[in-house]
């Protein structure tokens, strides 16, 4: 019985495909920069997402974190969502290692932060506070793809104020995809952007920083600080390059598959989806019921989700059509 795991889009097994291109990949040393895929793959993101320049990290994670080191000083500070994954999700890395104070607000409902309140926590020039010093939005935000407008009024509000401008773009491909824009579109409005290989791209590991020449300079040296820094990394590097090449236009079918999962079991009473949010591969439902009961049921039937009343649903290479039936079948027969 095949397994259908919803809980992220992080589970996904590497194709044949794909492994066929980490097998033949050409490798290097790319801590003495000889590595020729990890620079080709350096490369194509850094065109793709128009920066100058990209670096390839381990994770989300230490993108982000490179991201913060390489934008702030310490006693510096940076505006993030309170349920971001560069606040909440990252283990404090920023204030620990950066000594980076985080000036988290609440995210609205649309994934945004509304910009009026970002205003209002600019910390003027004055010696009892925290300098300002950088702006993060993640898009998409739990599955919700930013509005474009908002995008460009966030942008000039970071350049009134002089602050940097992060985008954890995780899954920015899910936004622009979504959108049907081209990436740029979106990151080009970023001083530096952290795209995510490993979620709906389908590799094993990795993530890349976009950003300028001297910005991503900078964010070399955290990297090998951390402990980022690789050796024959071309056999990661070459499955985000088959990723970038064949993984990015079929998000939409992961949108499609994902659209059609809450359509399913909205329909059943003790589900509540929020519809607004279906935009790109998450549903987030809550669900009334005993939920040890329920994910029992289900992992009985080979579906895998997370625990807990509000649920995250997951759309991924790995779901496909039937796999979607075969989930609200499976949620069906509970109720
Ligand atoms: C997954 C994710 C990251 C990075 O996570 P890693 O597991 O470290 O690769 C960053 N931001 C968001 C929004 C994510 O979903």
């Amino acid at each position: 019985m095949k397994q259908i795991d919803l809980r992220s889009d992080t589970v996904t097994r590497p194709s044949r495909e794909m492994m066929e291109a980490m097998i033949t990949a050409q490798v290097g040393d790319d801590v003495y920069g000889e590595d020729p895929t990890v620079n080709r793959l350096e490369q194509t993101a850094a065109g793709l997402t128009g920066m100058e320049d990209a670096l390839f990290c381990a994770s989300g994670t230490q993108t982000n974190l490179v991201a913060l080191l390489s934008h702030c000083q310490r006693g510096e500070e940076y505006i993030v969502g309170q349920t971001a994954h560069t606040y909440k999700y990252e283990a404090g890395g920023g204030a620990v290692l950066g000594s980076i104070q985080p000036q988290p607000l609440d995210f609205e409902k649309d994934g945004t932060l509304d910009l009026a309140k970002v205003e209002q926590v600019i910390k003027p020039d004055d010696f009892h506070f925290a300098r300002t010093r950088l702006f993060c939005l993640e898009n998409t935000q739990a599955g919700k793809v930013l509005p474009m407008d908002y995008l460009k009024e966030a942008r000039s509000l970071a350049d009134r104020h002089g602050l940097r401008f992060h985008l954890d773009g995780a899954r920015v491909f899910n936004a622009a995809v979504k959108l049907g824009v081209d990436v740029t579109a979106i990151t080009s409005l970023f001083d530096s952007v952290s795209c995510c290989l490993s979620k709906g791209l389908g590799t094993p590991v990795g993530s890349v920083l976009c950003g300028s020449g001297a910005f991503i300079a900078r964010a070399r040296r955290w990297r090998k600080m951390v402990g980022g820094g690789m050796r024959q990394a071309g056999i990661l590097a070459a499955a985000g390059l088959y990723a970038l090449s064949h993984n990015i236009d079929r998000l939409a079918e992961d949108h499609a598959h994902a659209a059609r999962l809450a359509e399913g079991v909205s329909g059943i009473e003790a589900i509540h989806v929020d519809m607004d949010a279906v935009q790109t591969n998450m549903v987030h439902a809550r669900i009334d019921a005993d939920m040890t009961a329920l994910t029992q049921h289900l992992a009985g039937l080979g579906i895998c989700i997370s625990p807990g009343n509000s649920v995250r649903l997951v759309t991924h290479l790995d779901i496909d059509v039937e796999d979607i039936d075969r989930a609200v079948a499976g949620f069906r027969s509970f109720f």
